[in-house]
């Protein structure tokens, strides 16, 4: 048979296991204190009381003839689950039609998925740093893939081109891993590239929740123009701890006009019918729950926990006069290294003097370099010791 040959262009993607062999090689020469972990992107809290009950309300509807449900019609998810989607879009003052929301088993799946509808000599536009997927998904669709390169100074912004085209371009906001949020101006002026440029842009909204500063846009769908050239691709992993439950969704408009005649709603439509059969009955209960009012409320309890930690975080950076972007409205802190430190020195030494663990920046691109991810997933003791070891060890 033949194989994919751009699977043999993926770089691999050492980071991750490379944090866990170096902890564990730690951990076996028996350090003073407890290693502690700020460095995972997993949430650590249980799911909210609504979403359990209405789980075990599903669970039981299962057990019955009456109420069992076999596959569901559409692969783009039950009605309920789109019209609670849309809603949660009404809120924000955004129009999403029924017919525009398609549920998934989780942004990941969607990001990778949505190349389906791609053409092979597609170019994507991707920030450096960022969510390795971006990266590797285009690498296995045999596209090409141009970087902007983000900085300190623009606060890993990263500010369209005109020289550039692309077809695709990916904005993540607010942003793993530098925290950074997009503001309605730069936003603007994507969509104006895009609009320019025929490019699609694939708007990963996955932190969205975490968005508490007011006039900060939670959806590109804020942005004129945006519903004829953006996707959007969210998630409730963060928003509402659904990491192990798996749910997502992405939104594609009816009125994108950037692939000329090709219908994309359509299209990735027909993708989903023929590729996937939906999302679980009992995952789109829970996911419904979440977006419910009191589901909104209890979850948002959790993400406030996490921006406390998230806070404690910052405030130790400030003391220590060390500069960062996130944390106000992300569950990430991207620090600087102190004193010119690369990354993985830095990342050694946090470890071996402090026994805090966190994620090395240059493994999310080579703008990374020199910064450390700092993670708020985590219980609120852990994340005040962590801080009281680095202002101790920094100080
Ligand atoms: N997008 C970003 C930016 C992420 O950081 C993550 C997970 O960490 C995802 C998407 C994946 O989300 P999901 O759990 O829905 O697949």
């Amino acid at each position: 048979m033949q194989v994919n040959e751009h699977f043999a262009q993926i770089g691999q993607n050492y980071l991750f296991s490379t944090i866990a062999r170096k902890v564990a090689a730690y951990k076996a020469s028996e350090p003073p204190r407890r290693v502690i972990r700020l460095g995972i992107g997993d949430v650590t809290e249980p799911l909210a009381p609504v979403i359990i009950e209405a789980m075990h309300k599903a669970v039981d509807e299962m057990a019955d003839k009456r109420t069992f449900r076999g596959y569901c019609d559409d692969a783009e998810g039950y009605e309920f689950t789109r019209k609670a989607v849309a809603d949660h879009y009404a809120e924000l003052g955004v129009t999403v039609g029924l017919d525009e929301v398609f549920i998934s088993d989780g942004a990941k799946s969607d990001l990778g998925n949505f190349l389906d509808v791609t053409g092979p000599d597609t170019v994507a536009l991707i920030p450096d740093p960022v969510y390795p997927a971006y990266i590797d998904t285009n690498i296995m669709s045999g596209h090409t893939i141009t970087y902007v390169h983000g900085s300190p100074e623009t606060g890993y912004l990263a500010r369209p081109d005109d020289d550039i085209d692309a077809d695709l371009v990916y904005i993540c906001s607010p942003n793993n891993p530098t925290g950074a949020v997009y503001d309605a101006e730069t936003l603007s002026a994507w969509v104006m590239y895009a609009l320019d440029h025929q490019a699609l842009i694939i708007f990963d909204s996955a932190y969205e929740a975490f968005i508490r500063t007011d006039g900060l846009p939670h959806t590109i769908y804020e942005i004129d123009g945006a519903e004829r050239c953006a996707v959007e691709i969210s998630s409730f992993s963060k928003m509402a701890g659904f990491t192990g439950v798996r749910c997502g969704f992405t939104i594609v408009p009816k009125t994108l006009t950037v692939a000329g005649d090709a219908d994309l709603n359509q299209m990735w439509r027909r993708r989903q019918n023929t590729k996937f059969n939906g999302v679980p009955y009992i995952v789109q209960r829970a996911a419904e729950a979440a977006l419910s009012p009191l589901g909104r409320q209890q979850t948002r309890a959790q993400v406030d926990y996490y921006l406390g930690n998230a806070a404690v975080i910052a405030r130790g950076l400030d003391r220590l006069g060390i500069s960062y972007t996130g944390a106000s409205n992300s569950p990430y802190v991207w620090m600087a290294c102190p004193n010119g430190m690369s990354s993985w020195d830095f990342f050694d030494q946090l470890l071996e003097r402090a026994q805090v663990v966190g994620t090395p920046g240059v493994g999310f691109g080579p703008a990374g370099e020199g910064r450390l991810r700092l993670s708020a997933f985590g219980q609120r003791p852990d994340v005040e010791e962590a801080m009281a070891r680095i202002e101790e060890m920094l100080g």
